[in-house]
């Protein structure tokens, strides 16, 4: 047992919440290890996930997902059906954004994640995805939560803007419930006072997480952020707080994008980032997954 047993954890809970009683680590060694194709989130090499906020066309996702590929992202990013403040913003490719999915996977031969937000949406969008995302607006859509946990599909559960760590591991705890034990956590930024940057990225989540939930943690500086800059930064402040990749939003003509493009990094310079991470791996005892 632990020393401090996390599922201490559970006593402080101010809300009055009944215990997890799954993504709950029970003994000091437990992970999960969640495998997306050839990719293996929660093991000990670190996972990047990078490409387009959203896909806007054949030839935007296949310069973005060749240089990606090429920089070393063993899986690639991309929205078809986008969460949008603004019902006149770019909502994404919808279903015809299937087949260009699809398209990509086999072409570059690299897993696929995109994000579902309609369950009806779900049995579809998995005939043509790797991994289902569910996005930070719908971490509390217990329905969806619910029909994600009966695929067999490794999913990406985003942390509510707005969510506390255990109202995010109860949404985790709604999926593994339902028999889908294949979940991977992501810290993307909460909602706080500043408005300097988009969200505030919650580094101390990523301890946290890890030592209360045996599934793996990833973080994603570019919402975090909002600012393209920032996202190096980010990035490796994740990855020596312990995550266990990154998701990170790339465009390869940003001021052009529809959807986030001042959060996007250039290749050159997500190359760059690939460079330097393979070194804060090393000195973390760690490798970045190639
Ligand atoms: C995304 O990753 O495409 C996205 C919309 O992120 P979030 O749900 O974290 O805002
Ligand atoms: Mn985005």
């Amino acid at each position: 047992m632990f020393k401090h047993d996390p599922s201490d954890h559970q006593e402080n809970l101010q809300n009055g919440y009944p215990p997890l009683k799954l993504v709950n680590r029970k003994t000091e060694t437990e992970r999960t290890v969640v495998k997306v194709a050839g990719a293996e989130l929660g093991g000990p090499d670190i996972v990047i996930i990078a490409g387009p906020c959203s896909i806007e066309s054949k030839e935007q996702l296949w310069a973005i997902g060749k240089s990606v590929k090429n920089s070393g992202a063993r899986i690639l990013r991309g929205g078809i059906y986008k969460p949008r403040t603004s019902p006149y913003s770019f909502q994404g490719l919808q279903d015809e954004g299937l087949q260009l999915l699809s398209w990509i996977r086999k072409e570059l031969n690299l897993p696929v994640v995109t994000e579902v937000m309609d369950p009806r949406k779900l049995e579809l969008v998995c005939q043509h995805a790797d991994m289902i995302q569910i996005g930070s607006r719908n971490m509390h859509n217990t329905p969806l939560l619910t029909e994600v946990g009966q695929i067999r599909k490794p999913v990406l559960l985003k942390r509510g803007m707005a969510a506390t760590i255990d109202e995010f591991l109860f949404a985790a705890e709604y999926i593994v419930k339902m028999g889908n034990e294949q979940v991977v956590l992501c810290e993307r930024g909460i909602r706080t006072f500043e408005t300097s940057t988009r969200f505030t990225l919650d580094i101390s989540a990523i301890p946290l997480l890890k030592r209360l939930c045996h599934l793996p943690v990833i973080v994603d500086p570019s919402h975090g952020s909002g600012h393209w800059w920032m996202v190096p930064w980010l990035s490796k402040a994740a990855l020596a707080a312990g995550a266990d990749g990154l998701i990170i939003e790339v465009h390869h003509d940003p001021t052009r994008a529809l959807c986030d493009g001042g959060q996007s990094l250039l290749p050159d310079k997500f190359q760059v980032l690939m460079e330097e991470l393979k070194k804060l791996a090393e000195v973390m005892g760690r490798k970045i997954s190639v």
